[in-house]
C-alpha cells in the first residue's frame, strides 16, 4: 500500500486482494485483506459494490499504532481478472484531530466517511465515474450529519457551527457540463444535472437530520460564501503584467514533468496549477500576483527583495491597473479584467489592512474557473456567484425573501443582536434588521423594561415615605 499524502507517515504496509468466482462466469468478486488469511478480510465485494465502514489498525512510521476508518468500492473486475480497479477511500483518523481530544470517540458514523476533498482528485484523474464521485459526497454528508447530531445531543451548547463542502466540489467538477451552451452532449448534460440533484438531496438529508435534533427555539442559519459559474478561458496575470515591463518570470520554474502522464479532467487542473505556481524573478519584477485577486508591489523596505522605491509606489500601482484593464485576451479578443483598484480605493469593497494586496482585481465570469476572482454578484450561463443565505427561528419572518444586499460580515452582528451576545471587537458588518418580524423588537423591549423600571421606582419611593410625609402627596 502506498498511503500518499498521509498526514502522519505510515509504516510500509501490505494488503492483499483475492479475486474469486462465485459462479461459472469468471471472476466476479474481490476480497481485500490485511493478511493472507481469508478470516481477516476487510470485505468481499461484487463489481459496483461498496464495503461497509471498515475500521483498521495501522502501524505508523514512528512505531505507534493508530486507528482509522474507510470504505472501498470494487470499480472494475473483468472475467479473467486482467482488468481490476479497487477504490480505497481516504482513511479517516479516530484520534488526534479534535479538541478536546476525547471528543473524537463520539464522532462515529455507521455509513459515513470523511471523504477527503469529496473525492475530486480521484474523479479528476478518472479513477472512477461521476456516480462514484456523488456516492463519496453522500457518505461525506452522512458523516457530517452524524457528527453534528452526536455533538449537539450529547453536550450542552450555545452556538454550533459547521462547514459542509460538497456543493463546492460538485460545481468545480460538473457545472461546465451542466451548461447547455458549453456541453452539447445530451447524455453528459443529463448525467451532470442528475448528479447535481443528488448532491443537493444529500445536503437536504443532512440538514433534515440536524434539524431533527434541534428544539423550535433554535436560530438556524445556512450560508454559502460564494456561488459558481462554468469554466471560461484560463487567465494568467503574468501575461498581462509581463508585456508592461512589470513582471519577469524566473528562469527556474517548477518542473511539472514528474506528475507523469495525466489524462482526462485532471489535464485542465494541471494547466491551472502551472499558471498558479509560476515563479517570478524577484530581482527584476516590480510586482507579483498573489491569491487570485491581489497584485503586490515589490516594495523596498517592506518586501525582502523589494526593488520599487516607496516614492514610486503610487505610480507602479497605476501602471499595474492600466496593464490589467487594457489587456485583451488574444484568443477571445475580450478584456478579462472587470475591476482593478488600488488598495486604498478597495475600501469601498470592505477590503483594507495588512493582508490586502496593493492592487485588487477581478475578472469577468466568462473567464477563469468557478469562483475566487469573479465579482460576487456576477452571472454567466447556468451559474452565478450569488451566495445562499437563510435564517429560520424565533422572531424571523417566514417565507420572506430579503431584497436588500447581505454581506457575510453581517451574519455575526445579526447573531449577536438576536441572542444578546457580546459583539466581537473585529466586527465590521451590520445587523440585518429586515429579517425580523418586528425590526424594532429590541427597542420595544427596552422601552417596556424602562417603563417597568420607572413604575417600580415610583412604587419603591411610595413605600419609603413616612406617615408624616402624607401631606406632600396632593
Ligand atoms: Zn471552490
Amino acid at each position: 500500500m502506498e498511503f500518499r499524502d498521509a498526514e502522519t507517515p505510515i509504516a510500509p504496509t501490505t494488503w492483499y486482494v483475492l479475486a474469486r468466482q462465485s459462479g461459472d462466469n469468471g471472476y466476479d468478486r474481490a476480497m481485500l485483506s490485511p493478511a493472507r488469511d481469508f478470516n481477516e478480510a476487510f470485505c468481499t465485494l461484487a463489481v459496483g459494490e461498496w464495503s461497509p465502514v471498515i475500521n483498521v489498525k495501522l502501524k505508523m512510521a514512528d512505531g505507534k499504532e493508530e486507528e482509522g476508518f474507510f470504505r472501498c468500492k470494487l470499480i472494475e473486475l473483468s472475467d479473467d481478472a486482467e482488468d481490476f480497479r479497487l477504490y480505497i477511500s481516504s482513511i479517516g483518523p479516530r484520534t488526534g484531530i479534535s479538541n478536546p481530544p476525547e471528543i473524537m470517540a463520539e464522532l462515529v458514523s455507521a455509513e459515513g466517511i470523511n471523504g477527503n476533498s469529496g473525492g475530486i482528485i480521484g474523479y479528476a484523474l478518472e479513477w472512477y465515474d461521476l456516480n462514484t464521485f456523488v456516492e463519496i459526497n453522500e457518505f461525506y454528508s452522512q458523516y457530517m450529519a452524524d457528527c453534528a447530531c452526536a455533538l449537539m445531543t450529547k453536550h450542552e451548547w450555545d452556538l454550533f457551527f459547521m462547514h459542509a463542502h460538497a456543493p463546492d466540489w460538485a460545481y468545480h467538477m460538473i457545472l461546465t457540463e451542466m451548461d447547455p451552451d458549453l456541453n452539447k452532449d445530451k447524455d453528459k448534460l443529463k448525467a451532470a444535472w442528475d448528479a447535481h440533484l443528488r448532491i443537493y438531496q444529500a445536503q437536504d438529508k443532512m440538514l433534515a437530520q440536524i434539524l431533527g435534533v434541534l428544539d423550535k427555539d433554535t436560530l438556524v442559519i445556512t450560508v454559502s460564501d460564494h456561488g459558481a459559474v462554468p469554466d471560461g478561458p484560463a487567465i494568467d496575470p503574468y501575461k498581462m503584467l509581463g508585456p508592461a515591463g512589470l513582471t519577469v518570470l524566473s528562469e527556474k520554474q517548477i518542473d511539472f514533468a514528474n506528475v507523469g502522464d495525466i489524462k482526462g479532467r485532471a489535464q485542465g487542473l494541471i494547466e491551472e496549477f502551472k499558471v498558479a505556481f509560476q515563479t517570478p524573478d524577484v530581482n527584476k519584477s516590480k510586482c507579483f500576483p498573489q491569491r487570485a485577486i491581489y497584485i503586490y508591489v515589490n516594495l523596498k523596505g517592506r518586501d525582502p527583495e523589494g526593488i520599487v522605491d516607496p516614492k514610486d509606489y503610487k505610480a507602479v500601482q497605476q501602471q499595474i491597473i492600466d496593464a490589467l484593464l487594457t489587456y485583451v485576451d488574444p484568443e477571445t479578443g475580450k478584456r478579462p479584467v472587470s475591476l482593478a483598484l488600488t488598495k486604498q480605493d478597495a475600501r469601498i469593497l470592505g477590503l483594507y489592512g495588512d493582508h490586502v494586496g496593493d492592487v485588487v482585481y477581478a475578472v469577468y465570469p466568462w473567464f477563469s474557473g468557478q469562483h475566487a476572482n469573479i465579482l460576487p454578484a456576477a452571472e454567466w450561463g447556468v451559474g452565478n456567484l450569488k451566495a445562499l443565505l437563510t435564517f429560520t427561528g424565533p422572531g424571523i419572518k417566514k417565507s420572506y425573501r430579503l431584497q436588500r444586499t447581505c454581506n457575510l460580515i453581517d451574519i455575526v452582528p445579526t447573531i449577536c443582536y438576536l441572542m444578546d451576545l457580546p459583539v466581537p471587537s473585529t466586527v465590521d458588518g451590520a445587523v440585518l434588521y429586515q429579517l425580523f418580524k418586528n425590526p424594532d423588537f429590541k427597542s420595544d423591549e427596552i422601552g417596556k423594561l424602562r417603563a417597568g423600571l420607572a413604575r417600580m421606582e415610583t412604587a419603591l419611593q411610595r413605600g419609603e415615605r413616612q406617615p408624616w410625609d402624607k401631606h406632600e402627596c396632593a
